[in-house]
């Protein structure tokens, strides 16, 4: 074994200095028996390692190409060529269709790698450049598979494309049998070595091309007597290749696979560029395909004659081996790979929350491997990704990071019951999924993203009306109340503030982000023994004491109504020095009875009186005693105008105004080490999750 192994090392040692050695000059024609002589670049699936060039194989949906290094000149008036080439195909199934197909290309690039979608076949054309005149590519399609979207005849037919899959000239496999005299059908996934003959005129703008089986001469015209026959076209078309052609171009071909697979040799190949024909092939020169195995249980199909002699049979089992060997080592680290890339941690208490639980795998895939490019933003607990379910759903992924495992089965069954809630000014929680060491929260996705980002980004020209802003405010109140007051239990949603506050295509505002939220028995004692919230919307008693109530939630919605109507954070270190803290600020104007000069100045058509309303309310929501901040509901009917709001003093005193400074700031990061703290706006969380 380890002569033989050996021996096959030299081998492809030698092969490969061979290759390097005969490499063809720029146009030259050429002639290919053995491809690993050629000058071939390859890609994908494409090999030349036994001597044919194998295009495709077992993989599927994939592609391989294989083009002449040196491009070709077509310059002038001389965009004539002429090529011949053997080709066989070993379908993987015993019925049609028999894979993707292959073709003969002449294209301005030899790397189509990307020139691929599983349904396109050929490994040519994808969604966004088919049909385009700058792909410069004119393809002899040789397809074995009735594609609807490339408008396909039959799963055998040859086609002429120019740029598109879809063909300008296309007919079913046939050649003229020169002794029955009369067209017979050619099955191109027969197994059979096939000759093809494909001739350019650029004089006369002809496109000629010819099939025939091995080892039929070139079909020729029964209707000539004399010794020089035409041949007999199966497909003949006039096309102007100067419209197509660049100066330079790459000769060689491209196959595919999807579900459905086979094996595409190219077995001998000639080609000249310029007028004139393509030297002959010599049929005797041409290999056969190295044996691929039999589709699945069907009576062997009629087999190419046997190829070489019995001593190649150390090297078939020397590389056979070799080969079983390296795929099934390749197998197991695929398989380990994949489930170390999918793994999640499933629990048998989790059983329960099945319909709420997406398999990582399919968060995976609809995030595309939680690509950059799918990145919507990022918080302080983690990033959120844009995806895409199979469905074609739309949604947003935040990965959560968690270490601790203790209190997860009630974080479950708390999420699972988020996922219960509705409301039409409530991001929809659809489901979660559990890795080690982290959550991944499944939201409806939200096309217009977060109100911060219209409220606070000054570079983008968003720009929310005074009656959209009122609208926002009002449905995210709406959502509120639903919570505390309208759902089975009371709901504490506990990280109220513009980032997560999300705007639907109308720019509706809904209430995201249940990260942090809280269920609690209706009449519970509402104690907290966290202190989670973000700076400048906690409540002082949160801070102080770490209890989370409904008014804890309403003082953070006091601070969204006032930074919505202020345009602006309630902590902004870069504003003047009597105007960082918001609820000082406009208290001081409230005292002074100038109010409206707190307005977003970017607001041009407001309404001064709703915007003192709103103002008011804000400042009622964040006084210091819990009890003197009104509920949900009041809350509405003020926004409604049903009632009133009720006169305040805008006496600091009563304000719950953050014990905000840089130093606290400082402080505090130090403390919560969980947190990733930036000034302006961030969520807390002493205690871990
Ligand atoms: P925090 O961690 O305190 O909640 P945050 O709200 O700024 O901070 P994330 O909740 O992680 O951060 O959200 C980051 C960004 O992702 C948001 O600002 C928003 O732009 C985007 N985003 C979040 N959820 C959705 C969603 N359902 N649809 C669309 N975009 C979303
Ligand atoms: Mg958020």
């Amino acid at each position: 074994m380890a002569g033989v192994l050996g021996s096959l090392i030299f081998w492809l040692i030698i092969s490969v200095h061979v290759t390097f050695l005969v490499l063809a000059q720029d146009g030259d024609p050429f002639v290919h028996y053995d491809f690993r002589k050629a000058n071939l670049e390859l890609d994908g699936m494409a090999s030349t390692d036994n001597g044919p060039l194998h295009l495709t194989n077992n993989t599927e949906t994939s592609t391989g190409h294989a083009f002449h290094t040196t491009p070709m000149k077509f310059t002038g008036s001389s965009f004539s060529f002429s090529t011949e080439f053997v080709f066989a195909i070993f379908p993987l199934q015993i019925s049609p269709p028999y894979g993707h197909g292959m073709a003969f290309v002449i294209s301005r690039t030899k790397d189509l790698r990307y020139n691929y979608t599983a349904n396109s076949g050929l490994g040519l054309f994808n969604d966004k450049n088919n049909n385009k005149t700058e792909n410069h590519i004119l393809a002899i399609e040789l397809d074995t598979n009735k594609n609807d979207e490339a408008e396909d005849r039959s799963n055998n037919h040859v086609g002429i494309d120019i740029n598109s899959k879809v063909s300008i000239e296309a007919t079913d496999a046939r050649y003229f049998d020169d002794t029955d005299k009369q067209n017979k059908t050619l099955v191109l996934a027969s197994r059979e070595s096939i000759l093809i003959w494909i001739d350019y005129d650029g004089i006369h703008k002809l496109l000629n091309v010819t099939l025939a089986p091995v080892p039929t001469p070139k079909p020729v015209s029964p209707l000539f007597s004399s010794s020089i026959k035409p041949s007999v076209p199966l497909l003949s078309r006039y096309i102007n290749l100067s419209d197509v052609f660049n100066e330079t171009m790459f000769v060689g071909f491209s196959g595919s696979t999807g579900s459905i697979k086979s094996d595409q040799y190219i077995l001998g190949w000639s080609f000249k560029n310029g007028a004139g024909k393509a030297e002959s092939l010599d049929i005797s020169q041409i290999s056969d395909p190295p044996p691929s195995p039999p589709p699945p249980s069907s009576p062997p199909p009629p087999s190419p004659p046997p190829s070489g002699s019995s001593s190649s049979l150390p090297w078939i089992l020397g590389a056979t081996i070799l080969a079983v060997a390296f795929l099934v080592i390749l197998g197991g680290v695929l398989y380990h790979y994949k489930k170390k890339k999918y793994a999640e941690v499933l629990e048998e208490w989790e059983k329960e929350y099945n319909p709420q639980r997406y398999s990582f795998r399919s968060l995976y895939k609809a995030t595309k491997g939680f690509r950059e490019n799918h990145l919507l933003g990022a918080g302080g607990f983690g990033k959120v990704y844009k995806g895409i379910l199979p469905s074609g759903t739309q949604i947003a992924v935040k990965r959560v990071y968690h270490d601790a495992e203790q209190g997860m089965k009630q974080y479950v069954a708390e999420i699972a019951s988020m996922g219960r809630l509705r409301h039409k000014n409530l991001v929809q929680l659809l489901g979660y999924c559990r890795r080690k060491g982290e959550l991944l929260l499944v939201y409806e996705y939200m096309p217009n993203g977060s109100l911060d980002d219209y409220l606070f980004n000054r570079n983008k020209l968003k720009d929310l009306t005074w009656s959209q802003r009122l609208n926002i405010i009002k449905g995210v109140a709406s959502a509120l109340l639903y919570l505390h007051e309208d759902w089975e239990q009371v709901v504490l949603h506990r990280d109220i503030k513009a980032s997560n506050i999300l705007l639907d295509a109308d720019l509706n505002g809904k209430l995201g982000d249940f990260g942090l939220a809280r269920f609690h028995d209706r009449g519970a004692n509402l104690e907290a023994t966290r202190v989670v919230g973000t700076i400048g919307y906690m409540a002082p008693e949160l801070t102080a004491m770490g209890v989370t109530t409904t008014w804890t939630d309403v003082y953070a919605f006091g601070a969204f109504i006032l930074e919505v109507v202020c345009g602006r954070r309630p902590v902004d270190p870069d504003a003047p020095r009597e105007q960082v803290i918001l609820v000082k600020w406009v208290a001081s104007c409230g005292r002074r009875d100038a109010l409206t000069d707190t307005v977003d100045s970017k607001l041009r058509d407001y309404e001064a009186g709703e915007a003192k309303v709103l103002l008011k309310l804000g400042m009622l929501c964040s006084q210091s005693n819990p009890e003197n901040r009104p509920s949900m509901r009041q809350i509405l009917q003020y926004l409604e105008g049903s009632v009133s709001v009720p006169g305040i003093s805008f006496d600091s005193a009563g304000l719950g105004i953050p014990n905000i400074s840089h130093e606290t700031v400082t402080q505090q990061t130090a403390i919560s080490s969980s947190a990733n703290f930036s000034f302006e706006d961030v969520t807390i969380l002493f205690d871990g999750r």
